[in-house]
């Protein structure tokens, strides 16, 4: 029978489980057990037996598995499927008990070990790998090939790993890749200028969002109390309005810089998380302005400094909602205007 399963990839949402970061000891343990000595921010990676693997942990804190991947041009192109082969009695138990999912997908033979697999103390990761090896092994997978997967020309004595996927590739493919990347992500003084002056613009947008947002909240709340002693507004609104003003605010800053090719790194971030912050307080000024200027037919800076210190301390929900909104609006800016990194696409 063979082991017909899904599989946890780690950056997927769904499927219950989830990719936690470990802390390295852990990782440190499951690298040390498996004799690989190759580092990412969560995963340990290398040659195990021959053949690039990968792990990394899954699950919660106190309980946790791991998601090994193992590599061979021959799971590419759906050339190989777990049809194939003949897992060993063993590797059949654990499934049947749901201790393991096997599968091959997107390339990659995937080994989800549960975290109920190592709750059995007599169970080790490196003895069901060695499983799965010999089984590999038995369909005729060669394991000492070094060929580079991708050109299948050069050899690739050292291993990459990418974007949570461990890769048998060549110093030229890899030049190649990480040449398209550079150029995606080149900075050029048109890109740079053009991000700051989409930066400086889209602040008056962001901050016009966020002065907006209050105006047309202020009166909606006067309609809803327009007749009223008492309304219940449930705490869910309370944040979503935080959540609403600081989306428009933040998202008119960033999308406005995106939209910018070749706008630098960290540049463009840094431009994105000033005007998000520009945008936030001049929206906050024209607000307090707009308040002092239909209460009273006078207009002085200490009025309109009393008001914004009145927006600010009068009651603690409507103070945090404002913090909350503020902190949004910039990390969205942030985090829309900076570039993305391209992935090597292993
Ligand atoms: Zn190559």
């Amino acid at each position: 029978m063979a082991v017909v399963l899904g599989h946890d990839e780690p950056h997927s949402d769904g499927g219950g489980l989830f990719l936690v970061q470990k802390n390295l000891s852990e990782l440190d343990a499951i690298g040390a057990e498996l004799a690989i000595s190759g580092k990412a921010p969560s995963a340990v990676y290398g040659r195990f037996r021959g053949f690039p693997l990968a792990a990394t942990p899954i699950g919660e804190k106190s309980e946790y598995g791991v998601l090994v991947q193992i590599r061979h041009p021959l799971f590419e192109g759906e050339r190989l499927d777990e049809e194939v082969f003949p897992w060993c009695e063993y590797l059949n138990q654990c499934a049947e008990k749901e201790l393991i999912k096997i599968s091959i997908d997107d390339g990659i033979l995937w080994i989800s070990i549960y975290p109920s697999f190592t709750k059995n103390p007599s169970n080790s990761y490196k003895e069901l790998l060695n499983c799965v090896v010999e089984d590999l092994l038995s369909v005729g997978l060669d394991s000492a090939d070094k060929t580079c997967h991708y050109c299948k020309i050069e050899t690739a004595e050292e291993l990459t790993y990418d974007e949570g996927r461990v890769g048998q590739i060549c110093d030229d493919c890899m030049a190649e890749r990480r040449g398209v990347q550079s150029a995606e992500r080149r900075a050029t003084t048109l890109g740079t200028a053009g991000a700051l002056l989409a930066g400086v613009l889209s602040s008056f947008v962001g901050a016009a969002m966020w002065a907006g947002y209050w105006i047309v909240e202020t009166y909606f709340i006067e309609w809803i109390w327009r007749d009223r002693d008492d309304v219940f507004i449930p705490s869910i609104i309370t944040c979503g309005r935080a959540v609403v003003v600081g989306v428009l605010t933040g998202g008119s800053v960033g999308i406005a810089i995106r939209m910018i090719p070749n706008r630098g790194d960290k540049f463009a971030g840094g431009v994105g998380l000033a005007c998000g912050i520009a945008a936030t307080i001049g929206g906050e000024l024209v607000f307090a302005a707009w308040l002092v200027a239909r209460q009273s037919d006078y207009f002085s800076a200490e009025i309109w400094f009393n008001t914004l210190l009145s927006l600010w301390s009068s009651d603690f929900i409507g103070t945090m909602v404002r913090v909350l909104a503020l902190l949004l609006a910039w990390v969205i800016a942030w985090d829309l205007a900076k570039p993305k990194v391209t992935p090597l696409g292993l």
